[in-house]
């Protein structure tokens, strides 16, 4: 729900705790991220874990898939919270996460939640001996647990056995309804079982991702009908770049719009060198453009035309929406509901004052022929005209002195 004029019914789940942040039970959409550095490397875990805490990761996962790893777990929790980072940290586990687990009660600890895959927890009766490991060890140390289904590493007997039981019916099914049924059975069995194992429906999150938009929503439409165990979502492999982003975007925001989903994490490939953080910001972007939270002013621009043939226009964007991004590390602690504040960058006179005057703050840049200056309209109000040299820096001091000005002081 939002200021503006619609409400979405979001499913209702069962709320889980981890550490500080409540997944579900109707708390607002959590943003996660997961790390891409050895976790056996600290340092390197360290720093990455509090980049994405800064850009405003809310849960961040870390994988744990050897000795070392585990054993560096509290090492990496530790650090963190000697820098003032605490966000809770989850573990992802494949294959060895029962040996990991009990080898290393500190690791076990540490972790706010563990992330297991039921395709990859072993096969046969080695399969339900490690499961229950698993959650035994979640059980012993009050740590809720996600059950991730992943399309890429399903059961195999548990597909198996469905399309077994597809074949026989009256009706079979195609192959892809097979496999989204096979997902679905895969996550809710295994949740009935660490039920019955004793962990309670509040530890238990849920997912089944596949990386094919129309099936994600398929799956959870169908997922998040069968139960009312929290959700996480997220297209697995999403791809680079603008590719990942649109598949992402527009398979999570059918599904928000719609109710489902507790928390999203978004499965960008960082462009070589590039950063981390870009698949936080884009979850948070999704949640705000969609009017579900606020996280960072948000920049309108115009997308430029013929009537503006200077890039000045784009570089105050992009630069305005960087410093109230970075600016927003203080203002969050000092401000209340900064987060919402609105700003516009226009390219001309066209629809710049239009388009100025329904922002917190907009500039209208001057168009090709156009005066050379630039009118300031604040709370839609022109307040003042900008020229010369100088327009990136009175713009930004101009949002400053409305920060300050208009949000009331946090109390600490
Ligand atoms: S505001 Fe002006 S420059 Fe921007 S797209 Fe519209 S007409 Fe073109």
């Amino acid at each position: 729900m939002s200021e503006n004029n619609f409400s979405i019914n979001r499913r209702s789940s069962v709320g889980v705790r981890v550490g500080s942040i409540m997944l579900g039970g109707g708390a607002p959409v959590v943003v996660q991220s997961m790390t891409n550095t050895d976790t056996v490397d600290e340092v390197a875990t360290v720093e990455q874990v509090a980049q994405l805490a800064r850009a405003g990761s809310e849960l961040v996962r870390i994988t744990v898939n050897s000795m070392e790893a585990a054993k560096a777990v509290a090492g990496i929790r530790a650090r963190l919270d000697e820098m003032g980072c605490h966000v809770p940290l989850v573990g992802d586990f494949h294959f060895n996460g029962h040996k990991l687990l009990t080898s290393y009660p500190e690791c076990a600890k540490a972790l706010a939640k563990f992330r297991i895959n039921p395709g990859n927890v072993g096969h046969g009766k080695k399969r339900d001996e490690q499961f229950a490991t698993l959650i035994e060890t979640a059980c012993k140390y009050d740590k809720p647990v996600r059950i991730g289904v992943n399309w890429g590493s399903l059961d195999p007997e548990m597909l198996a056995r469905i399309m077994d039981e597809n074949a026989a019916s009256s009706n079979p099914q195609d192959a892809k309804y097979v496999m989204r049924e096979a997902l679905i059975a895969s996550a809710l069995e295994s949740a009935a079982k660490a039920e019955e194992i004793g962990l309670n429906r509040n530890k238990i999150v849920l997912s089944c991702k596949v990386s094919g938009v129309q099936d994600l929503i398929m799956v959870y439409r169908d997922l998040a009908a069968r139960c009312d165990y929290a959700l996480h979502l997220g297209l697995t492999e999403a791809g680079m770049g603008s590719k990942g982003i649109v598949a992402s975007t527009a398979a999570l925001a059918i599904l928000l719009q719609e109710g489902i989903g507790d928390t999203i994490r978004i499965s960008l490939t960082p462009e070589p060198g590039g950063s981390r953080s870009r698949e936080v910001i884009v979850a948070q972007e999704i949640l705000q453009t969609m009017g579900l939270r606020a996280f960072v002013p948000l920049v309108a621009a115009c997308p430029g035309c013929g009537r503006t043939t200077s890039t000045y226009f784009q570089e105050l964007a992009e630069s305005i929406q960087a410093y109230v991004r970075d600016e927003m590390i203080v203002w969050r602690g000092q401000y209340d509901g900064v987060e919402n504040m609105t700003l516009a960058v226009m390219g001309c006179v066209v629809n710049g004052p239009g388009e100025s005057k329904h922002a917190n703050i907009g500039i209208s840049l001057p168009g090709s022929g156009e005066t050379p200056v630039a009118p300031v309209f604040v709370d839609g109000q022109k307040t003042v005209t900008l020229k010369g040299d100088n327009i990136a820096n009175e713009f930004r001091a101009i949002v400053d002195q409305y920060v300050s000005e208009k949000y009331p002081r946090k109390v600490v």
